[in-house]
């Protein structure tokens, strides 16, 4: 084995895989690093593959689409026709984002290492990855431990951070004013979930349990700041689960003078749904039962350092309100393996080098995620009767999709107060949210015009900070 490459890619996850595979077709002598042994390829932590495992079509027909790559039984383990979010009260629900799968994560992640390797990308298991190897202001390479615990340094001129959210890399870069090295806590979801089998009744109300379509159960008492779920999987199997945003939990603890943590939410939430009955943990994979976290937030404003390129949930990239991170890992791993391999070929890994990948990112999926944001930290502001209220009366099932969507529908004061609303609370949370719309606007507009170079980054990223500070400040969390 040689100690030098083009490109490293740490981490071998969905966005590592991805990248390794991209980087290496295109002729970069790659180096895929991961601690994991191969027969457990993308396991997240000791819980498993923690994940809700749902992702929608359109992204994996991105994945066919830039790289040819198809995907089908057994890594797709169950087709779902749509993600429909139920109110609290269960009256209303929403449908957004179409057509969509389950998947088998450790058969999808063993399928994207397969193809790495078959691409050309040297593999190694069991490697501890520590930090980066440091020359000035460039990234050189990595340190960490092998399998036998022996230190060792791996040199490229590129390296891909797919560390996933704990990463070592990000947290470890150099001080520096593109790549943000922390994220705020209140950005981050503590999720946990189950994979389970169960005896489905033979009649049973579709609120609860849909075979065909994931359901998402919005509630601040069961999940305050974040959702529960309950996705189908193929036979009698649900990937069941929940996400809570620690203040709100705390605040929702102090409400009710209780102690719940998340373990026994999730536990709760299962004994209150009445179609899962006879519930078994199915563990295959010792993949059972997980915790682990997820960030909710845009991406980070900046992807790229010198020598140094982010994809995947290393750089924050899930959904901030669907918290769906395998689409945005798989765009962006293919986006930065392609800009790797170019760079390294032109012997220039200087950050207005990779520059393009920050504006293909933002153009192919992170544009819209800081609207998104807007739209997460004003809902975490509601309690569970204004959501019921909002849900029925403040939008029409379209406007609610094109929100999701992160497009902007037309909302104004005047034309819903034709819909008399009540109460002063309501009218307050209406107010609210054509606050938020208006934001959400003002947002997909300051990333419609994402820096074309490094030189106006630093103008553009202050004002985006700025814009959230006032976001943060006007809507606190207030579960239940
Ligand atoms: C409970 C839960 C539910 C979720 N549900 C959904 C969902 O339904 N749909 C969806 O789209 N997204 C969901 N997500 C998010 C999604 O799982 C992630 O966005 C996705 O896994 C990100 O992929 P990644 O490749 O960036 O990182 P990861 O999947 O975290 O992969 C990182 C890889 O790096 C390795 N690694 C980490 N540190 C080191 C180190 N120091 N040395 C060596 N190797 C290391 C890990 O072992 C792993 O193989 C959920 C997340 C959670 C926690």
């Amino acid at each position: 084995m040689k100690n030098e490459y083009d490109i490293i890619v740490a981490g071998a996850g969905l966005a590592g895989c991805t990248a390794a595979a991209v980087a290496a077709k295109k002729g970069a002598s790659v180096l895929l690093l991961d601690r994991n042994v191969e027969s457990e390829v993308g396991k997240k932590t000791n819980w498993g593959w923690t994940c809700g495992d749902a992702v929608a079509a359109s992204h994996l027909d991105f994945v066919e689409k830039n790289t040819g790559i198809k995907f089908s039984s057994p890594e797709l383990d169950k087709k779902v026709n749509g993600v429909y979010a139920l109110s609290p009260d269960l009256e209303a629900k929403y449908m957004f984002d179409g057509l969509g799968y389950v998947l088998d994560r450790p058969e999808f992640e063993a399928k994207l290492l397969n193809i790495a390797i078959k691409s050309g990308a040297e593999y190694v298991p069991q490697f501890e990855v520590e930090g980066p190897l440091l020359d000035g202001n460039r990234i050189t390479g990595i340190f960490g431990r092998d399998k036998e615990k022996n230190r060792k340094e791996y040199k490229a001129r590129l390296v891909i951070d797919s560390l996933g959210i704990a990463t070592v890399l990000r947290r470890r870069l150099p001080n520096n004013e593109y790549v943000q090295k922390e994220v705020d806590i209140d950005d981050v979801e503590s999720t946990g979930r189950y994979i389970m089998e169960f005896d489905a009744p033979e009649d049973y109300d579709l609120k609860y349990y849909d075979p065909d379509n994931a359901l998402i159960h919005l509630n601040q008492y069961m999940s305050p700041g974040g959702y529960c779920w309950v996705f189908p999987k193929s036979g009698n199997k649900v990937n069941v689960g929940l996400g809570v945003q620690r203040r709100s939990l705390q605040i929702r603890n102090e409400k009710l003078k209780k102690n719940d943590s998340l373990q026994k939410l999730i536990d709760e939430y299962i004994k209150w749904n009445p179609v899962l009955k006879n519930v078994r943990v199915y563990n295959k994979n010792n993949n059972g039962k997980g915790i682990w976290s997820v960030a909710v937030r845009r991406q980070l404003e900046c992807l790229v350092y010198n020598g140094y390129i982010g994809a995947g949930d290393s750089m924050v990239m899930p959904n901030p309100l669907s918290a769906g991170g395998i689409g945005p890992a798989l765009i962006s791993g293919i986006l930065a393996g392609q800009n790797a391999a170019e760079a390294a070929e032109a012997n220039d890994v200087s950050v207005e080098r990779l520059w393009k990948y920050n504006i293909e990112f933002n153009q192919e999926y992170g544009k819209k995620t800081a609207g998104l944001e807007v739209l997460r930290i004003y809902l975490q502001s509601l309690n569970n009767d204004v959501i019921n209220y909002g849900i029925r009366t403040f939008l029409t099932v379209d406007e609610a999709n094109e929100l999701t969507l992160g497009k902007i529908p037309e909302l104004s004061l005047s034309t819903k107060f034709k819909l008399v609303l009540k109460g002063a609370t309501n009218i307050n949370a209406f107010r609210n949210l054509v606050y938020s719309v208006n934001k959400m606007k003002e947002m997909n507009e300051i990333y419609a015009n994402y820096p074309k170079s490094p030189a106006e980054y630093h103008k553009w990223v202050q004002g985006v900070r700025k814009e959230m500070d006032v976001v943060k400040e006007r809507f606190k969390p207030n579960p239940i």
